[in-house]
């Protein structure tokens, strides 16, 4: 049989470990079960999976292009948004262009870009921080695509309104800026830009936000794109696998945005948030140093020593995401896990 050479070169797939009795803060979810009128939503779509979904899922694009004031042919819709950023690199890059993001981030980029065959450009942080004059300074006449997620995942850490625009300045038109805000929510910072509200003077910039994290519909998958071109947009639905956004996600997320949905939700975002503060405190106070998080998850530069305290987290029932010879990221849950997570923590400084 004949592959394709590139994926001998992808990290192979680790299954999330499951420990019974164990809490799992590894993948930066929501710590609260689905909202009751989200699951009878849910039930009520289950009646019509006979039927193929909304392929241009138009309910949902129209409810989100209302939420934000735009209008929907600025909005695409994708299978979490995950499958967005897929869809913008087979969007924009051909094979032998760049696709650029900073390094260490969301660990889907370097493996989507290589699957579709662009180079990518992987430019270090900087005291955990997008270093954006660097990325700027890496921009070459192949590049298509710059991937810059804020909160960055697994740091945590945030780029200010003022940095990015200095960034934006200095990106040529032709070159498509992906804001990659999954963890938007949770930002309290106002020096943090909105990145909604740079689209209007940013004509290449695109912002892709998600119902997994703080709408907590990760096990459905669906994310969305609001973007300052419509052209952009339409290509992401001309590169969309037809039929991946379910009609159950669908129903959901539509679920999630209606005004009492959304105000229990973001309540929960609002004692994540404050679990986080308290949570960063405590592991200030044991004397960890770790960067200031506007996400839900706090990172640990461990290096060397990732493996041996993540393996101390699991032996005390906490689940982390290690990233061997790197560091740790810890999601912040509710009060209850958190508490079994900083004692685990406290016996491993
Ligand atoms: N972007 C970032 C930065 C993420 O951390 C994640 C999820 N880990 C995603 C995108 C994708 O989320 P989803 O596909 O569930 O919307």
């Amino acid at each position: 049989m004949h592959l394709r050479p590139v994926l001998a070169s992808l990290p192979a797939y680790v299954p999330g470990r499951t420990v019974p009795g164990a809490v799992k803060l590894a993948s930066n979810e929501s710590p609260y079960p689905a909202l009751p009128h989200v699951v009878s939503r849910i039930a009520e779509a289950a009646n019509g999976i006979n039927r193929y979904p909304d392929n241009g899922a138009v309910a949902l694009t129209e409810a989100l292009a209302a939420k934000y004031g735009v209008s929907p042919e600025r909005v695409a819709v994708g299978c979490g948004s995950v499958s967005l950023c897929t869809q913008l690199v087979q969007a924009v890059a051909d094979a032998d262009e760049e696709v650029m993001f900073a390094w260490r981030s969301f660990e889907a980029y370097p493996i989507l870009s290589a699957i579709s065959g662009a180079s990518s450009v992987q430019v270090p942080l900087k005291d955990y921080v997008h270093d954006l004059d660097s990325m700027a300074e890496h921009i070459t006449g192949k590049t298509r695509l710059i991937f810059v997620c804020n909160p960055n995942n697994p740091t945590g850490t945030a780029v200010t309104r003022e940095a990015l625009l200095a960034f934006l300045r200095r990106v040529p038109d032709d070159v498509t800026v992906a804001l990659d805000e999954a963890y938007r929510e949770y930002v309290r910072d106002p020096e943090v830009a909105d990145g909604l509200t740079l689209l209007d003077a940013h004509p290449n910039l695109i912002v892709l936000r998600t119902f997994s994290k703080a709408y907590g519909l990760a096990g459905l998958r669906v994310g969305y794109a609001v973007a300052s071109d419509p052209l952009l947009a339409s290509a992401l639905r001309q590169t969309q696998v037809p039929f991946s956004i379910s009609s159950l996600a669908q129903a959901a997320a539509l679920a999630s945005l209606e005004p009492e949905a959304e105000t229990q939700l973001l309540e929960r975002v609002a004692g994540v948030v404050g679990e986080r503060d308290r949570v960063q405190g405590e592991l200030a106070a044991m004397g960890y140093d770790i960067p200031p998080s506007q996400s839900n998850f706090v990172w640990f530069d461990l290096g060397e020593r990732t493996a041996a305290w993540a393996a101390g987290c699991e032996e005390r029932g906490v689940i982390v995401r290690a990233f061997a010879g790197q560091g740790a990221r810890v999601t912040i849950s509710s009060a209850d896990e958190n508490d079994r997570f900083l004692a685990a923590a406290a016996a491993l400084i």
